[in-house]
């Protein structure tokens, strides 16, 4: 599909694309002192969730209406603009009533194109910017098809928020950021403009940072990030929200490498970024699977089974050449690399079955 997709308008043209605010408008107080301490930080957006996509019922689900009347008074009393997520067509009609700035779609919405399409249809003759958040499954195509539909209805000035994906089991990330996938959307739509929700990829506070230089080293145009004026009494996403303080440290802590850009254009330093995030998660990956190894020893001692088991050895090189073979990896590299793993995964059994 050919589109003509166009960048969101800038209040700060040479900093990253800043969107900030709470995971959720909680009370018009913690709204104001939240939007009055960001009004001074040159932020883009003021984000606050208003209706809330909650895993689990019996938690706390938005404030709704009565929120959407808060964002105008952060309209008018701060000058910021602001921006909510939309799950519906209600949703939508009721946010342009109260004249929000720039609509969001969320992840859980974007995985569906039923909700996306009623979406688009309501913004059919509205002139307003969305942005659209990856699906929670890393599936790209899912992704363009929510730009292509939001397109289709009219709306030109569209930019996409890299939240990660869900991963089950443990993980460094609540979301996994998967760069790769952010990325690829790019090449297809060179124009288009790329946030990263470092909030929800990290889902803590102390790897926020971090995140958030990965994504501009990867040439991402800027960052959605959860600010909160209590964070640990927060009434959603407590764990990674950081306050306006916060945020400025973190801002201000940021590497801008505008005299890279030439390189990051002939695309050496993004991948190079993305061989490093690579490495990162066969590292993760790895240290998971001596988790795993250590339980398999703990097992073994409790049965009074032996560590090496030279039938076992020899299935897992069987299956790993047949995979390694459909993932162009030679049958000498196999070897090697699985060696390795299978020592290191001995000395990890041996390390328990010895305490
Ligand atoms: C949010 O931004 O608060 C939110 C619910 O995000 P996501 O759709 O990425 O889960
Ligand atoms: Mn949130």
């Amino acid at each position: 599909m050919n589109m003509n997709i166009e960048k969101l308008d800038r209040d700060y043209p040479n900093k990253p694309y800043l969107i900030a605010g709470p995971c959720s408008a909680e009370t018009e107080e913690q709204v104001m002192t939240t939007a009055k301490a960001l009004a001074s930080q040159k932020i883009e957006l003021f984000r606050a969730g208003i209706w809330k996509p909650r895993t689990r019922p019996n938690s706390f689900e938005g404030v709704g209406i009565p929120g959407l009347t808060w964002l105008q008074s952060v309209k008018q009393e701060t000058g910021l603009k602001v921006t909510t997520e939309v799950a519906n067509n209600k949703h939508v009609d009721l946010a342009l009533k109260h004249n929000i700035d720039v609509l969001w779609i969320g992840a859980r919405t974007t995985v569906n194109p039923f909700s996306v399409q009623e979406i688009a249809n309501s913004l059919v003759g509205v002139n307003i910017p969305v942005l659209i958040k990856n699906p929670i499954n890393p599936d790209l195509k899912l992704w363009m098809g929510a730009i292509e539909r939001i397109y289709k209805a009219g709306i030109t000035k569209i930019g996409l928020i890299h939240r990660g994906f869900s991963v089950y089991g443990k993980s460094p990330f609540r979301n996994i950021p998967r760069w790769q996938i952010p990325i690829e959307l790019k090449k297809e739509f060179p124009e288009i403009m790329l946030l990263c929700d470092n909030s929800h990829i990290c889902g803590r506070t102390d790897t926020l940072q971090e995140v958030a230089q990965k994504a501009l080293d990867l040439n991402f145009d800027g960052l959605m990030t959860e600010i909160h004026p209590d964070p640990d009494n927060a009434w959603s996403d407590a764990a990674q929200q950081i306050t306006p303080k916060q945020y400025d440290t973190l801002q201000n802590n940021l590497v801008l490498r505008k005299e890279g850009n030439a390189k990051i254009q002939d695309g050496l330093t993004s991948l190079r970024g993305q061989i490093d995030l690579l490495d990162d998660e066969i590292l993760n990956i790895l240290g998971r699977r001596m988790g795993v190894a250590e339980e398999i020893g703990l097992y073994k001692k409790k049965e009074g089974i032996s560590i090496l088991q030279a039938k076992r050895w020899a299935e897992i090189l069987e299956r790993s050449l047949i995979k390694g073979k459909t993932n162009n990896l030679s049958e000498h590299f196999i070897n090697a690399l699985l060696k390795a793993i299978h020592d290191e995964s001995i000395d990890h059994q041996n390390q328990i079955m010895n305490k």
